[in-house]
């Protein structure tokens, strides 16, 4: 096969994805068959026999969002809300890649552990065979039920199951039994999140600091609840009892979301926060929640926007273990291009973003092909990236 050469030029601002040196130099991205290969400066750089060359116009490059949390079923179809396309508008708020808490809203979802383990699989295998709008979709994230056993977690990782759903939507409510379950999906190499907080729905429950503490799974599933949060001292609890990704979602409660970042910040750990938006939901899908996120956070909590935007893409990809997020040579050629809002306050976009604005998306790239121009949803930019 012919190989690919995505050339990106006049980039007026590269976003790293790394809290720990967040801006990089330079103006220019080149990626080969869908990698990231290197970036600088266009005149230090070889950009001949591009096949896809992006005159970026001065706009600003960062590696494609991620959401941590949301909660797909089939394709690009929601029946929580009976919405079509909310992938496909995602994408317009700058996310490339999506992280299923659970497809908990499959109407009939099966909880026997047979079931349960035939559904995980088959979700994997959809998404992986099928990219709504190109966007990334990592799901088949098995619900816990009681009576599963050590085999079933094999069983799963064999056939390609990475993720666990929110530990505490299905009927195991205990830190004990949940505690053995998510050591055997460990085990095996498959990540655990939890549901933190009070009920979301009629029919599920509240989980609290202690039953979260003693489940011990990876990441603190929406700490700012999804969407009742838990009392002040559980989520400075939490952040200071263990070393867990804390996840701050859009369908939770603000205020918790600040209490979480100021603790964070606090404890010299911001590198554990990650963004999800929770949705689909009761709240209905956001396409531009991570945006939203960033741009609260930022605003706020007082946090530079560029490190704000580490939240939602590079931190998310070291605790999730991606190839993508960051930008590293070799990692996957998966990026936003963005501008300052038309009338939006501030110099720059960065400046905007800290003042509480979002910026207008003007293209997204997934593995190193274009997959939208400039967003349908987002506050449009004077300048636009275009394809040449
Ligand atoms: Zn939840």
């Amino acid at each position: 096969m012919e190989t690919r050469k995505l050339v990106i030029k006049n980039i007026g601002l590269i976003l790293s994805g790394d809290m720990q040196n967040p801006i990089f130099d330079g103006d220019c991205i080149i990626a080969i068959d869908g990698k990231i290969s290197a970036w600088g400066k266009e005149k230090d750089l070889d950009t001949e026999g591009a096949t896809t060359l992006v005159d970026a116009k001065g706009v600003t490059l960062a590696p494609g969002l991620i959401d941590s949390h949301v909660h797909p079923v089939i394709g690009d179809y929601t029946p929580r809300q009976q919405q079509i396309n909310w992938i496909d508008s995602t994408l317009h708020g700058g996310v490339t890649t999506l992280i299923s808490a659970g497809e908990v809203h499959l109407p009939g979802r099966p909880k026997d552990v047979v079931g349960l383990k035939a559904m995980a699989i088959a979700s994997q295998r959809w998404y992986e065979n099928f990219r709504p709008s190109g966007v990334k979709v990592h799901a088949g994230a098995p619900i816990l039920e009681n009576g599963m056993v050590e085999q079933d977690f094999k069983d799963l990782a064999d056939a390609g199951v990475k993720l666990l759903g929110e530990v505490g939507l299905g009927t195991v409510k205990d830190g004990k039994t949940a505690k053995q379950m998510v050591g055997w999906a460990r085990k095996y190499g498959i990540q655990s999140t939890i549901h933190t907080g009070g009920p979301s729905i009629p029919g599920s429950g509240l989980i609290d600091a202690d039953m979260v503490l003693e489940t011990g799974t990876d990441v603190i599933g929406h700490i700012n609840g999804g969407h009742s949060a838990l009392p002040d001292d559980q989520i400075i609890c939490l952040c200071e009892s263990c070393t867990a990704g804390l996840e701050i979602v859009h369908n939770g409660n603000e205020r918790a979301a600040l209490l979480t970042l100021n603790t964070a910040r606090e404890l010299k750990q911001l590198d554990r926060v990650i963004l999800g938006t929770d949705g689909p939901a009761g709240s209905g899908v956001q396409p531009l929640g991570i945006l939203r996120m960033v741009a609260m956070l930022s605003s706020l909590g007082d946090i530079p926007a560029e490190i704000a935007f580490c939240f939602a893409n590079g931190n998310t990809s070291r605790q999730r273990e991606l190839d993508t997020g960051i930008l590293e040579v070799g990692k996957c050629a998966d990026f936003v291009l963005m501008d300052q809002a038309q009338h939006a306050p501030g110099k720059n976009i960065l400046e905007s973003v800290q003042m509480g604005n979002l910026p207008g998306v003007g293209m997204t790239i997934i593995d190193g092909v274009v997959t939208s121009l400039r967003s349908r949803n987002t506050p449009p930019a004077d300048r636009l990236p275009e394809v040449i």
